[in-house]
């Protein structure tokens, strides 16, 4: 999620909603972020009525024949037929044997050929707030200038009431400067505000009734931690607002409400389901810079039968605040269970990003000369108050969420998760750290000593412009080498989970699983970018796909029930169109999701022509 720090107050914000500088939690990367066809945005938008159909479709039994089964168990896939019956896995086996298991009624569906999987799940993503940008007018699957207008244009004429047109995702690459123009907007929405901040969210391009709702006009002078693009006349605003001035129009869009979230989670949900994956951990719970709760959005969507998926919802903790937060904290853990929710882990964001140096370094950044700086980034929390507060969350039984970038704030964590160990033993807590970018070689084996997973985002393990121009120059040599070290903590015994922190980069796992094992990102490998990231750090698909099986599973609590497919097991499972371990590695990002099922439940199915 990107978030915000503002004067030491955590703030979040994404889409519509911006203030002073804008740190991406997780690295955003332009190249890599979600593709999102518009089709399947209308597919999603138009079937208003998709969960309510898709439960009619119900749970008579089922057979795979013929799948190529990955078990999620860490080994590549092997041959199998597959029975569900009463939404379990009732038979691994022969084809004889699951059609005697299922009777003459079971809808049998020929796998041959075909990658059978337990449902995926995504250990840290923003699912919600997601849907949000997708519901509005949604520019990061888009290139250039004409694409951007007539999306804008498009969802202006569908959504005739909307008092703003906002959405986002524009990138700077397409405008001279970077710097698009009112003017351009005002042809396609004249009448109406309208706010667009960019891919990476330090930028906003608005049109001339916004500027005039805001009072920005030619004798507005730029605000201290921003500035006001003007025109050549050097006084007229001309339709770009940076950093702190894209809250002067920002500040006026009124808040979604719940209608929006509900659309925004139903949409988000559906989304996922068509990627195959049917639980996730919601990486950011609460009311952050006066968003509306989307843990109440889960609590609606399971009273109304709408939650689907599996989720465990990561509380966000305040860093502004200390321990007298607890108590809430418990009491919303205490309430905030409901159908397939449970909102049972506290999420602490320990630092901020590299590309800005928010990041907690243990040693400082290079400056642009490649000289030492006087800057190691911020660690959010003090690192004595981090260890005494994970001390008492793991005495209380919550799980601990950390985001950790820099190599000091991965260690933080550590120490903090070692700091509770010792005061209370080993718990079943399942402290997870997303993120890892840099990570110390010494701090590599304690994860496995200390029992903590490592929540990897393997998209952002490639070579792209921001890791090599804004990244590996100021990490310098041999730092830059220590960053996403999935197969050093491989072969150090640590747990694995996969993850997306969508909608910062997309949540297709087979994309993030082509990364993992490849170190290559296949859009970028045409556009200059072919070199392996750090070879040496590549994993098997079959270690990939099991930390987004049975690793994410563990560390939301639901490995008992589901994460692989073994008899007695729910049927939490997706069928994919062809068998990546069967083709080269090269391929594995064209695997597609032809149908996802929950307790063996049709949730997804590919229409024929996808
Ligand atoms: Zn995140």
């Amino acid at each position: 999620m990107r978030l915000l720090v503002d004067g030491g107050v955590d703030q979040q914000a994404s889409g519509a909603m911006s203030t002073p500088m804008t740190v991406a939690e997780g690295t955003f990367h332009p190249a890599i972020s979600v593709t999102l066809h518009e089709s399947i945005v209308t597919w999603l938008l138009t079937n208003a009525t998709f969960s309510g159909r898709l439960r009619q479709m119900s749970t008579t039994d089922l057979a795979f024949v013929g799948a190529s089964v990955f078990t999620g168990k860490g080994a590549p896939p092997r041959v199998a037929s597959v029975a569900i019956s009463g939404g379990r896995i009732a038979a691994v086996g022969t084809e004889e044997d699951v059609r005697e298991q299922v009777g003459p009624k079971a809808e049998v569906v020929d796998a041959r050929g075909k990658l059978l999987v337990p449902g995926f799940i995504d250990a840290h993503v923003h699912p919600v707030y997601a849907g949000a940008v997708m519901i509005q007018c949604e520019m990061h699957g888009l290139t250039g200038v004409e694409s951007y207008v007539k999306a804008v244009a498009e969802y202006a004429s569908n959504n005739p009431n909307a008092p703003w047109i906002a959405g986002g995702g524009w990138s700077m690459a397409d405008f001279p400067g970077g710097t698009p123009t009112r003017q351009v907007l005002d042809a396609v929405v004249p009448d109406r505000p309208a706010y667009f901040p960019n891919r990476d969210g330090h930028g906003a391009w608005v049109n001339s009734r916004a500027l005039e709702l805001a009072g920005i006009t030619a004798d507005t002078p730029d605000p201290a931690d921003g500035r006001i693009e003007r025109e050549a006349d050097g006084v007229t605003p001309s339709g770009t607002l940076h950093e702190g001035a894209m809250t002067l129009v920002s500040d006026l869009i009124p808040a979604p409400t719940s209608a929006d979230y509900d659309k925004a989670f139903d949409v988000a949900q559906a989304y996922l389901f068509s990627l195959g994956i049917t639980g996730w951990q919601d990486a950011i719970v609460g009311e952050v810079n006066g968003r509306p709760d989307n843990h109440d959005a889960y609590l609606r969507a399971a009273a109304d039968d709408r939650l689907r998926a599996r989720v465990v919802g990561a509380l966000w903790w305040d860093r502004g605040r200390g321990d007298e937060q607890i108590e809430q904290h418990v009491e919303r853990r205490r309430t905030g269970r409901a159908g397939r929710y449970a909102a049972t882990s506290i999420k602490i964001m320990q630092d901020g990003v590299a590309e800005n140096f928010t990041a907690a370094m243990l040693d400082p950044y290079l400056d642009p000369c490649g000289d030492h700086s006087t800057n190691s980034g911020i660690s959010f929390v003090d690192p004595e108050a981090l260890n005494q507060d994970v001390v008492k969350l793991d005495a209380l039984g919550f799980q601990v969420h950390f985001h950790a970038i820099g190599d000091r704030a991965v260690r933080e964590a550590l120490d903090s998760i070692e700091a509770a160990r010792v005061a209370n033993g080993p718990t079943a807590n399942r402290h997870h750290i997303a993120h890892i970018q840099v990570i110390h070689p010494d701090d590599v084996p304690r994860f496995a000593e200390l029992d903590v997973t490592g929540n990897m985002q393997p998209l952002w393990a490639c070579h792209e412009p921001q890791m090599n121009e804004l990244t590996i120059p100021f990490l310098g040599e041999p730092r830059w080498r220590t960053q996403y070290p999935f197969g050093a903590l491989q072969r150090a015994g640590a747990r694995l989970a996969g993850g997306s922190d969508w909608s910062v980069s997309s949540p297709d796992v087979m994309w993030g699983s082509h990364v993992a094992v490849n170190r290559v990102s296949p859009p970028l490998e045409d556009e200059g970018f072919p070199e392996p990231f750090l070879p040496e750090e590549q994993i098997d698909l079959a270690t990939a796909l099991t930390a987004y099986t049975q690793g994410s599973a563990y560390v939301n609590h639901a490995d008992e029930t589901t994460g692989t497919i073994e008899v007695g097991k729910l049927a939490d499972i997706a069928l994919f169109d062809r068998d990546p371990f069967a083709a080269p590695a090269e391929e594995i990002y064209r695997a597609r999701a032809i149908g996802t099922w929950i307790e063996g439940e049709k949730v997804f199915e590919a229409s024929p022509d996808a």
